[in-house]
């Protein structure tokens, strides 16, 4: 059994996996990011590789890093990444110099898309797309088995296609109303924050640890604020995802992130109107699933390129 590790490095911590080829974690290693800056990151990368290396305590066929923004997979540069504030960082050369394995880079939620596809709800899938509701919006596309990286390394992008590009909220990316700014975690919050006039009454936004989390909770619960917030925030995610069964026509997509964490409550509250908003091909023939893999779906998918040999 080849063993390789998987690196899922976040805008706030840098987790390294001892994974062996059956998808399995063995062990994980763990630092958070407090500095942002590329030559900081670099250190604790090479940290966390280090110790997990040191933790496989056998052979490690190759290193695999996925990390957020665009990324030129065959160099292992990041061209462009808003969490880190980088542009063009040899994130490939600068870990190639400090390991004898090969090392492979990717984006994180390719590397996800990969690891779900391979081990986790992708697994009897051809055509898949998987969707990763946190902060923002991650994405991925795999086609006929293959998963699809596009001219510059951008496909699978769906947290930028606009879906209220008139009366939407803003997105990081400095347009109006992107499916990741309607319908991230952070989507969930603003909704709740847009209506709260109507709920002069409410509680739900009283705390500092305000949170999807929490906002999600209490509309399981009933809470009417909640409610009304989720109902918004589950119409702008099923034009999101009618938009990716048009665009892509997948058997499969899997809703990962801590919103996915809501399970049937979630689904249930978006596959009716996703099926009325499918409208070229025959509706509920895409499957609407929660991904299974949650936080270790990167890493996993990271050593899965490795496996690969490539993404
Ligand atoms: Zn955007």
């Amino acid at each position: 059994m080849k063993t390789a590790i998987g690196v899922d490095l976040g805008g706030s911590h840098v987790t390294a996996a001892v994974v062996t080829d059956d998808g399995v974690i063995h062990s994980q290693h763990e630092h958070d990011i407090e500095n942002r800056s590329f030559d900081a990151v670099i250190d604790l990368v090479v940290d966390v590789i280090e110790k997990a290396v040191y933790a496989a305590g056998s052979d490690v066929v190759g290193v695999g890093i996925g990390s957020p923004g665009n990324i030129d997979a065959a160099s292992g540069t990041v061209l462009y990444s808003p969490n880190f504030g980088w542009t063009g960082a040899p994130l490939g050369e600068r870990l190639r110099a400090r390991f004898k394995q090969p090392v492979f880079i990717a984006n994180d939620a390719r590397c996800a898309t990969l690891g779900e596809y391979t081990f986790g709800t992708g697994r009897e899938s051809r055509d898949f797309v998987m969707l990763t509701l946190g902060t923002g919006i991650g994405g991925g596309i795999v086609a006929d088995g293959k998963l699809i990286l596009g001219n510059r390394w951008g496909a699978g992008e769906f947290g930028h296609h606009q879906i209220r590009a008139t009366d939407g909220f803003v997105c990081g990316c400095g347009k109006i109303g992107c499916f990741e700014a309607q319908a991230s975690g952070t989507g969930l919050i603003r909704h709740a924050l847009a209506i709260a006039h109507s709920f002069p009454r409410s509680r739900l936004l009283d705390k500092s640890d305000i949170g999807s989390k929490k906002i999600r909770k209490a509309a399981q619960t009933g809470d009417l604020h909640a409610l009304a917030a989720w109902k918004n925030f589950c119409a702008d995610l099923a034009t999101g995802l009618a938009n990716v069964i048009a665009c892509v026509n997948p058997d499969v997509i899997a809703l990962g992130g801590g919103v996915s964490s809501a399970g049937d409550f979630l689904l249930d509250s978006v596959r009716a109107r996703v099926d009325e908003l499918t409208t070229m091909v025959p509706k509920g023939t895409t499957r609407l699933l929660c991904a299974t893999l949650g936080n270790d779906a990167g890493q996993v998918g990271a050593a899965t390129m490795v496996f690969h040999g490539k993404l």
